[in-house]
């Protein structure tokens, strides 16, 4: 007998980092498994549980889902501490530390385990940074299948760095910035070392940080199957070198836009942290089509008050009309308000502290996306066909940056120069100079995104092996 022909359907552990750009994309995954009638127990952070609660519908958009539910537990981390910037990293050293530990004791506590009216859980997809799990799953007999919230390529990346580290290829004391790292297969010929993600830049190749790094990377062959936010035209040779060593590989993305088409009134639960101000959109409707740069570091970037002028300076003199998304976190709040009194807005801007951001990037008025090159916020893009200036962060936003710029061609890359001339130029010359050209190879792979999560399509055709996969194991 099928589970659609029991009663009870299987019940699937969504344990993400609990930070924004993470849990987006596997709530997303969560309501793509309630779409199919799944139970999903989705573990959010005491602290975010209530953000959420705060600030979004996001509980009323779950209430059409009878099988979902939030489960929360606490991160450890003191109510103040800032959870941005370089100190992100903490959430999973205390996650590690004080919910590792107690993880089974939660889930029988919480009946998660064995309850009546669903199945003790049939597998659970956790975020692949979050590793206690595998040992958790492995001694408990629960299939793990992880999420890795990442580009393929970053994956593929953070995968060979033990060999870019062999070929002293790592950016050690910043040296050769600039030549191209020739020990990541496939990627020879574009990558450079400044391009490597953040954490490769060290003083020293034993660094502790770097070495955690990799064996947290190479873990992940452990889950049984590994979930990506991706899609096959997009990645196809990093994706090939991926399944050597990950077989059962589902790529799913812009699992956002695959949400979206299986939605009757087109409308996700946005699960954002932060109230989102809607009255930029009343703003982007009186602006000319294609006229608007957005900008947005995500959710997690934090710049100084210097980087801020250079990039406002850079904005304003590049004549383009912007709309700024900056996160009242992202700032110090004494300098934001100095900030805003000087500089006033000059009639060309309009900011906001938190943007409806994929309804921002599909507004026709939006030409362009100046970004930090978050994962989300670069698929948010490629699916809304808007090209990008990318001024990575840190992290995986090095990589990703560097193939919007020369792998798909979508965009500039702007990386480790934060001047306002480079910003004006960089405006300029994908708003203007070379405005045709960025938009028809951004359409391009907009229209890829539409097919591969329509039906047949391989995003759409690899959630439906994933379901069937999960399925499968309890019957
Ligand atoms: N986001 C948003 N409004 C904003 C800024 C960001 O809704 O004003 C969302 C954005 O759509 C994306 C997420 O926050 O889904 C950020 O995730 P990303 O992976 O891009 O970057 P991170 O925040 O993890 O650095």
């Amino acid at each position: 007998m099928s589970w659609k022909e029991s009663n009870l359907p299987p019940h699937v552990l969504i344990f993400p980092l609990p930070a924004q750009g993470h849990m987006n994309s596997m709530l997303t995954l969560a309501q793509l498994l309630c779409l199919s009638d799944f139970h999903v127990t989705f573990v959010v952070s005491e602290f975010n549980h209530r953000r959420l609660l705060k600030h979004t519908g996001t509980h009323s958009a779950f209430a059409r889902y009878p099988g979902f539910r939030f489960q929360t537990i606490p991160d450890g981390l003191p109510e103040d501490h800032p959870r941005a910037g370089l100190r992100i990293m903490e959430i999973i050293q205390s996650l590690r530390k004080h919910v590792g530990p107690s993880f089974k004791k939660m889930l029988v506590d919480k009946d998660l385990l064995a309850s009546a009216d669903r199945r003790p859980v049939t597998c659970i997809i956790a975020d692949a940074v979050l590793n206690f799990n595998a040992d958790f799953a492995e001694e408990n007999g629960i299939p793990l299948i992880y999420f890795r919230t990442i580009s393929a390529a970053a994956v593929w990346v953070l995968f060979c760095v033990t060999r870019v580290a062999e070929a002293n290829e790592l950016p050690v004391k910043g040296n050769g910035m600039d030549e191209l790292v020739k020990s990541i297969p496939g990627m020879e010929d574009f990558l450079r070392r400044r391009d490597l993600p953040s954490f490769c830049r060290v003083d020293n190749p034993n660094d502790p940080a770097l070495h955690e790094l990799i064996a947290l990377t190479r873990q992940t062959v452990r889950a049984e199957a590994v979930i990506l936010n991706t899609f096959e035209d997009l990645e196809l040779p990093v994706l090939s070198n991926i399944r050597q060593h990950m077989a059962r590989l589902y790529t799913i993305g812009p699992s956002n836009v695959l949400l979206k088409s299986r939605l009757e009134e087109n409308k996700a639960s946005s699960g954002s942290l932060w109230p989102e101000d809607r009255s930029c959109i009343d703003w982007l409707n009186a602006q000319a089509p294609g006229s608007v740069i957005y900008v947005s570091f995500g959710s997690v970037t934090i710049l100084t008050r210097d980087q801020i002028l250079e990039f406002w300076h850079g904005l304003v003199n590049s004549g383009q009309k912007f709309l700024w998304a900056m996160r009242p976190d992202s700032v110090d709040h004494s300098d934001r308000l100095i900030f805003e009194s000087e500089q006033g807005i000059e009639g060309n801007g309009y900011m906001v502290e938190w943007a409806p951001q994929e309804e921002v990037l599909n507004h026709p008025a939006v030409g362009a996306f100046l970004t930090h090159c978050g994962w989300n916020s670069t698929l948010e893009s490629i699916g809304a066909g808007v090209p990008m200036i990318c001024w990575p962060f840190f992290a995986d936003q090095m990589v990703n940056s560097r193939f919007v710029s020369d792998v798909w061609r979508i965009g500039l890359d702007i990386k480790d120069s934060c001047d306002r001339v480079v910003i004006e130029n960089a405006v300029r010359e994908l708003m203007e100079q070379r405005k045709d050209e960025f938009a028809e190879r951004a359409r391009c792979l907009a229209a890829q995104v539409r097919r591969a999560v329509a039906d047949g399509g391989s995003s759409e055709q690899s959630l439906e092996d994933l379901i069937m996969y999960i399925a499968s194991m309890i019957t």
